[in-house]
């Protein structure tokens, strides 16, 4: 993310921004508010700056701590299969560059609980460019696999980070007829699933496209 006092989003970069959405939309992302809150927060601020030219390119890019930003397809696809409503409370796994997390709460979140397990990407809500904006964005410093038992349960839970099966806690913790989407690993590729959670506990599967994440590790790292 850049340092305080840098940002500037002038006409180029909301030139670059909309011709984004016109290519998420060509790739068949049909969700206007997905869209239009893509279109609102400008993916530049959460980069550095070396990459400014560059950040409306759908493209993944480097961060901290060996992660990355996920491609804004991938934002939008998880985005637009959370259907987020106004008032939701959601639990995001893998804050990374705080981009995906900022999308949650424009769409009008109540409240978005994020994890990050990355001391050095933690760190950066420090410098969160929207603070004193988005005071709806929670964020702690844990391990996503165990998730936040005392503020659940959750009506959305998003994962953004390649998860090895699907973790039970974060199943306890989702409300009852919530949605959890999550790559789920599949040989080299994650396959994108929705899980919804039925009256009886139990839950309900349906899949998606396949795509590319860095892991979700457990534990915490300094
Ligand atoms: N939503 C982020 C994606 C970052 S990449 C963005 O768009 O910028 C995935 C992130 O998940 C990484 O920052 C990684 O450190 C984090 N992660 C991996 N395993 C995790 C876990 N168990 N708990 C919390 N975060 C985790």
């Amino acid at each position: 993310m850049q340092s305080s006092g840098t940002y500037k989003d002038d006409f180029r970069h909301q030139g670059m921004r909309r011709k984004l959405i016109d290519n998420l939309r060509g790739k068949g992302i049909t969700d206007e508010t997905v869209l239009s809150a893509m279109n609102t927060i400008p993916r530049h601020f959460f980069l550095d700056m070396a990459f400014e030219k560059i950040a409306y390119e759908d493209k993944a890019f480097p961060i901290a701590a060996e992660q990355t930003i996920s491609q804004p397809y991938t934002v939008a696809y998880q985005t637009q299969l959370l259907q987020i409503k106004k008032g939701d409370k959601v639990l995001e796994i893998g804050t990374g560059s705080i981009y995906q997390t900022t999308i949650l709460a424009e769409m009008g979140a109540q409240a978005v609980f994020t994890i990050e397990r990355q001391k050095k990407l933690f760190d950066l809500q420090k410098n969160y460019v929207f603070k004193g904006k988005y005071l709806n964005i929670k964020f702690f410093y844990g391990d996503g696999f165990i998730g936040l038992p005392t503020y659940a349960p959750f009506d959305k839970i998003l994962i953004t980070a390649a998860a090895p099966f699907i973790p039970p806690k974060l199943v306890e913790q989702l409300k009852i007829g919530g949605f959890m989407v999550l790559p789920v690993d599949e040989g080299e590729n994650q396959r994108m699933l929705r899980i919804t959670k039925l009256a009886d506990g139990s839950i309900q599967q349906e899949q998606f496209e396949e795509f590319s994440f860095v892991p979700m590790l457990a534990g915490k790292n300094l």
